[in-house]
């Protein structure tokens, strides 16, 4: 029967030609080790690979491949490569022991040998093997963790979409990725309507939820590569949408105005009746001078004027950079120069 000691025990395995040999080490060794044997070169290799000992023994001088070649190949195989191998042998020589610790070997002991010796090296290399053991599986365990809390440093905790951190982070690159590669890049920032009177009238815990069924949606209309569906703050969202004109994100706003409106969320303290969500959208080609607050402010801007407008619609501000844009070629119609568009569509506009 096996006991629950047992199964901790670390397996050795002893490589000799000579089955004197084999029996020497097998009887200092067994009584702490589980104990496998191999007498050539092929057989110790294969063994290693299906049973992946803790430890090795290995005899130099056998027929067929020798000890320092079973080495190198298990050396070479990312399988086996940490396995600590002991020559055990009768070449003495100085020269002999520096190439089997070349070869990869972590100790070299020569024959005859010395059990208490044997023991005593064998016990302090199986020891550092069980160390080096423990801490690859913490630091893989801490790699996991790791990316567990990268992923959370990147996402609101109500609402599952990106927090303003990752916002910020994104947009600031795609500002930099679209003006060096003559790109379109456009911002929609969105503000859910009147909704101190939803948290009045429901309760924050209430109002909290109604956050996280719009991070849902947010999340769920927003999903092609690239497109970064962001809690800017409070109850106000953002979306990057790289590579995309204003217009097509002014389309893409007016679609996720209409779907909450089609959701029909009951706000009985809004003039709606529903809850509702104003939209304001910046974009262009990117040109020189402006930046990330470039395009939040013109989000801003259209916002605002989307909330003025009456609420729940979406506002496009479109103010192109004051430059001839030869390095826009191939991307669509050069922008006029400094004009200031605002369009209102959707409810009531
Ligand atoms: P408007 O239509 O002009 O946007 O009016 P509003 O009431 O939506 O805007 P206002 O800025 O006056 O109020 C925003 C409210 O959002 C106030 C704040 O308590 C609430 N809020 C912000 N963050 C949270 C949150 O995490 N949970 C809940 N439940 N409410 C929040
Ligand atoms: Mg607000
Ligand atoms: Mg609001």
């Amino acid at each position: 029967m096996s006991s629950g000691n047992e199964s901790l025990r670390q397996k050795i395995l002893i490589v000799d030609d000579t089955p004197a040999n084999i029996e020497i080490l097998y009887s200092i060794l067994k009584g702490a080790y589980d104990v496998l044997f191999a007498k050539n070169g092929g057989d110790a290799i294969r063994i290693v690979q299906q049973q992946l000992p803790d430890l090795i023994l290995l005899d130099i001088m056998m027929p067929g491949m020798d000890g320092y070649q079973v080495c190198r190949v298990l050396k070479a195989d990312p399988l086996t490569a940490k396995i600590p191998i002991i020559f055990v042998t009768a070449m003495s020589k100085e020269e002999d022991e520096a190439m089997g610790l070349q070869s990869g070997a972590i100790d070299y002991l020569t024959k005859p040998i010395s059990p208490p010796i044997v023991l005593a090296r064998v016990r302090n290399h199986l020891q550092l093997k069980r160390n080096s053991d423990l801490l690859e599986q913490l630091t893989a365990q801490l790699e996991e963790k790791n990316r567990a809390l990268e992923v959370l440093a990147r996402v609101d905790g109500l609402t599952g979409v990106a927090n303003r951190r990752h916002f910020d982070e994104t947009l600031r690159l795609e500002v930099q990725r679209a003006m060096r590669n003559g790109r379109y890049l456009s911002l929609i920032l969105c503000d859910i309507d009147f909704f101190k009177n939803y948290n009045d009238h429901y309760g924050h815990v209430a109002g909290d939820k109604c956050l996280q069924s719009f991070g849902e949606l947010l999340q769920g209309s927003f999903k092609r590569a690239g497109e970064v569906p962001a809690r800017y703050g409070g109850e106000e969202f953002a979306v990057v949408l790289p590579d995309s004109r204003p217009e097509i994100a002014e389309g893409l706003g007016e679609r996720l105005r209409r779907m909450l409106q089609e959701k029909a969320l009951p706000h009985e303290a809004s003039e709606l009746g529903v809850v509702t969500v104003s939209v304001g959208v910046s974009g262009g080609l990117v040109a020189r001078g402006q930046d990330a607050e470039w395009f939040i402010k013109e989000a801003d801007r259209a916002l605002y004027l989307a909330k003025s407008g009456g609420r729940n619609r979406v506002a496009l501000s479109s103010q192109c950079a004051p430059e001839s844009g030869d390095s826009h070629e191939g991307y669509g119609d050069p922008c006029e120069p400094e004009h200031d568009l605002v369009k209102l569509t959707g409810y009531g506009a």
